[in-house]
């Protein structure tokens, strides 16, 4: 059975608190969710404001294979500014339950169901495709919600939809009153689920099973409060999961995960490490039992494999990490230690784990090569000197001094910013050794205050397309920069060196 997937990004994700995006860039992401395969947008609202109406017209204009809608609530001025915005399809509202009538609209329930006929009835007089939701539809009372669905079916919507507004439902109870909507109206549903109680996609999932044909969701699961059900979840539970019944998508599975990193991006939300399908975690492994399990058959520990999201599994040595994970990162780079050399190269990373310490893929390397005796994959990119000036009235300054393979060298740069200039100065030396290009620059702070910790992710490049990516977690966000950058460089430099050994 074919599940059609609304996306809501642009509209219910946009107002996630501290999210407001540009025409330009309101745009840019429903191009992208176009190719993802979503069967329809929820481009905006075009009532509120003069850029929203510009974005869903721009939006509307742009030709997407998928439907274009916008919201309006129940009443002609909204309506109106739908029409406007160059949409044949609105998603019109009002609030059905008792709380939202009485301390929201002030509003008897008689009231309410009458505005959201004369809506239907005056979306459909100008000629609009309408999908019509009752607010907090799972705190209204079920006898009332069920009369209010049949009255604007026969007012003539083309679809309805069930919103769990402030994601009060169980999957049970989604099951129940998504029978009552088909029952009263013969026509498609759609749920809106959101996430306060982590049940979003649990709940949308239910209202699919029970009948509903279409799901509202967000990329990453962005929304308001706690979020959407998320769009790359809820699609992969219904291609993976093993229900009683087949459902399919038009989502191109394998584009998710780089859909995710656009979304981030441009909305400036980060996805939580341990998120499903999209989170950096979600296809890594350290633990030594899991390791082993993967490394046999990689289904022993993952449900689905990455590349049907776009994705590649990972593995990282730690304290928990076992020979075998560890050998199979080595072998990557095509060092083979004895037995025993493994086991001593193991120790002395489970030291460095027991002391809280992350060990990279150039650390496991520098220890492989004490052990082995080889100086040839020795840290080759090290920081030897650094300092940065800054202020008002002056250009941001800055001084590196690298040694790459024993010989010295000495960059020096002006940039918008302590962190760009000292970039620059890196980018100064390593361009005329080896061509590598700094792609990505990703800051976060993780802790409060003005002494908190800071993590930066980089991405390099080199003139091959070799790219590798990098992170530093300290107090200092210049010298953390500076740190990642050169983590970073020596990856690449020991990939590609390594690279040639194997082939030599
Ligand atoms: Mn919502």
């Amino acid at each position: 059975m074919k599940i059609r997937i609304f996306d809501t990004t642009l509209r219910d994700g946009e107002q996630t608190p501290g999210i407001s995006l540009s025409p330009d860039q309101k745009l840019s992401i429903a191009k992208k969710l176009d190719e993802l395969g979503v069967d329809a947008i929820e481009a905006g609202f075009p009532v509120i404001s003069d850029g929203e109406l510009k974005a869903v017209k721009m939006i509307a204009d742009e030709g997407l294979s998928c439907d274009v809608c916008g919201l309006a609530r129940a009443n002609k001025k909204d309506i109106d500014a739908a029409v406007d915005a160059g949409l044949n399809y609105i998603h019109t509202f009002i609030a059905t339950s008792d709380i939202h009538l009485e301390y929201k609209l002030k509003i008897t329930r008689d009231q309410a169901l009458a505005k959201a006929i004369e809506a239907v009835e005056y979306g459909k007089s100008r000629g609009l495709q309408v999908e019509f939701s009752a607010e907090d539809a799972t705190r209204t009372d079920r006898e009332f919600l069920k009369k209010v669905f049949g009255e604007v079916a026969k007012a003539g919507a083309d679809r309805i939809d069930i919103p769990d507004t402030v994601g009060y439902s169980t999957p049970e109870y989604m099951a129940e009153i998504t029978k009552d909507a088909i029952n009263a109206t013969n026509l498609p549903v759609s749920i809106h689920c959101h996430n306060d109680f982590g049940l979003a996609v649990a709940n949308a999932l239910s209202g699919i099973r029970s009948g509903a044909q279409c799901a509202h969701v967000t990329i990453n699961g962005i929304g308001e409060r706690a979020g959407n059900a998320s769009l790359e979840e809820f699609v992969m539970a219904l291609k993976c999961l093993p229900y009683d019944q087949k459902y399919e998508t038009g989502i191109k599975s394998e584009l998710l995960y780089d859909t995710s990193k656009f979304v981030s991006k441009i909305v400036g939300i980060q996805v939580q490490p341990n998120k499903a399908i999209v989170g950096d975690n979600a296809f890594g492994h350290e633990s030594g039992i899991h390791t082993h399990g993967i490394l046999n058959n990689p289904l022993t520990y993952e449900p689905i494999s990455p590349e049907l999201v776009g994705r590649k599994r990972w593995l990282q040595v730690g304290k928990h990490a076992g020979i075998h994970g560890m050998n199979a990162m080595l072998g990557e780079y095509g060092i083979k230690p004895t037995d025993e050399q493994a086991k001593q190269i193991l120790d002395k990373i489970k030291i460095l784990g027991d002391q809280g310490k992350q060990v990279t893929d150039v650390e496991l390397l520098s220890i492989a090569s004490d052990i082995l005796g080889e100086k040839g994959i020795k840290r080759i990119v090290q920081l030897t000197g650094f300092s940065v000036s800054t202020g008002i009235g002056t250009m941001p300054y800055a001084f590196i001094r690298l040694n790459i393979d024993g010989n010295d060298f000495v960059g020096t740069d002006y940039g918008v910013g302590p962190v760009d200039a000292a970039l620059n100065a890196i980018q100064k030396i390593t361009g005329k050794i080896s061509e590598v290009k700094i792609k990505d620059y990703g800051l976060a702070s993780i802790s409060g205050g003005s002494n908190a910790l800071c993590e930066v992710t980089i991405r390099v490049e080199d003139a091959q397309g070799n790219n590798v990516s990098a992170k530093s977690v300290g107090e200092d966000i210049v010298t953390t920069s500076v740190r990642a950058v050169i983590d970073g460089l020596n990856r690449i430099m020991l990939k590609k060196m390594l690279k040639e050994r194997q082939l030599s």
